[in-house]
C-alpha cells in the first residue's frame, strides 16, 4: 500500500457545467483563477466559460488526439513549477472525456486534486427514480453493432441500474438493440439536463420511442432482477461465459457469482 505524494504544486480536474453556467463551484472558479495554465478539451468551448467568469489563462488543448503528448507536456510544466487545471468541455473531465492518461502518468509523482461538480451521470440518476444503489456507469457503447451487442450481453444479468452515454442519432437504434437483449425493463431517458429543453421520459424498453432526438442524451435501464433461475438459464450463462474465453472451470465459479447460484449446482447442471 502507498500514500499518494503531497507537492506544492499540482494538477486539478475540474468540474464545468453540462448546460447551466450557474452549475460550477465557488472552489472550481477559484481554482480556475488560481492555476498557472488551464488544459482544456476544446478551447473555445472553455475560453466561453472564463470569460462568463472573467478569468484570464493561457489555454491549450488536450484532447483524445493528443492525449498522449500532451499528457507528457503536462508533466514537463509541473517540473517546471507550475499549477495546471484541466477541464472538459462539460461536467467531470476523465468520465467519458479525456484526462485519464495523465493522471495515470504522474500519480506518483504529483498531486492530483479532483474538484467536484456536475456531471451528467449523476444529475440523470438522481432524477430517474431508478434505483440509485447500485448503478453502473458504462459511457459510450462501441460504434460497432457486434461489439455493442457483445457490451450489453456482458450487463445482461448485472442487477445495477445501467447508465449510458448516447447520441441522438443512434438513440432509436441502441434502444431496440437493449430490448432484444435486455427484454422489456424500465427505462429513462434524460435529455438536455440542466438546459432550457430539459426533458425526461419513462417508459419500458420495447415501448415505441417518443422522443425529441435533438440534444444530449443520458439513457438509464433498469438492472436484472434475479427471478428463479432455472436450468436453462445456468446453462446458457455458463455457455456465454465460455464463449467469451473462459475455461469450464472459471465459466462455473463466474456463472455462479454472476447469478448468485451455489457452485455446486452450476456444476451439477453442467455435467446433466
Ligand atoms: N464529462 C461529462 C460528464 O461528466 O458527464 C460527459 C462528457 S461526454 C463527452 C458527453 C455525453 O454526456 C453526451 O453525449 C451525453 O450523453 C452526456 N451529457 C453531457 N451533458 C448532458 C446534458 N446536459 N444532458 C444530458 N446528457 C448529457
Amino acid at each position: 500500500m502507498k500514500t499518494r505524494v503531497k507537492t506544492k504544486n499540482k494538477l486539478y480536474l475540474i468540474a464545468t457545467p453540462i448546460g447551466n453556467l450557474g452549475d460550477i463551484t465557488f472552489r472550481a472558479i477559484e481554482t480556475l483563477k488560481s492555476v498557472d495554465v488551464i488544459y482544456a478539451e476544446d478551447t473555445r468551448v472553455t475560453q466561453k466559460l472564463l470569460n462568463h467568469y472573467s478569468i484570464n489563462k493561457p489555454l491549450r488543448s488536450y484532447h483524445d488526439h493528443n492525449e498522449e503528448e500532451m499528457a507528457l507536456e503536462i508533466k514537463n510544466a509541473l517540473l517546471e513549477g507550475l499549477n495546471i487545471g484541466l477541464v472538459s468541455d462539460a461536467g467531470t473531465p476523465l468520465i467519458s472525456d479525456p484526462g485519464y492518461k495523465v493522471v495515470d502518468l504522474i500519480k506518483d509523482e504529483y498531486e492530483i486534486i479532483s474538484i467536484p461538480g456536475a456531471s451528467a451521470t449523476l444529475t440523470a440518476l438522481t432524477v430517474s427514480a431508478l434505483p440509485p444503489q447500485p448503478h453502473t456507469f458504462i459511457g459510450f457503447l462501441d460504434t460497432k453493432e457486434n461489439k455493442r451487442r457483445e457490451i450489453l450481453n456482458t450487463f445482461k444479468y448485472v442487477p445495477s441500474t445501467l447508465i449510458f452515454y448516447e447520441r441522438g442519432t443512434r438513440l432509436e437504434g441502441i434502444v431496440k438493440e437493449m430490448y432484444e437483449v435486455f427484454g422489456k425493463r424500465r427505462a429513462v431517458i434524460a435529455r438536455e439536463l440542466t438546459k432550457l429543453y430539459e426533458t425526461i421520459y419513462d417508459f419500458n424498453l420495447g415501448e415505441k420511442l417518443d422522443v425529441e432526438l435533438k440534444g444530449e442524451f443520458v439513457l438509464l435501464v433498469e438492472g436484472y432482477k434475479r427471478k428463479e433461475i432455472t436450468d436453462e438459464r445456468i446453462k446458457e450463462e455458463v455457455l456465454f461465459l465460455i464463449k467469451q474465453g473462459l475455461t469450464r472451470k472459471d465459466a462455473i465459479i463466474s456463472a455462479s457469482k454472476r447469478l448468485g447460484v451455489n457452485k455446486n449446482k452450476v456444476y451439477e447442471v453442467v455435467i446433466k
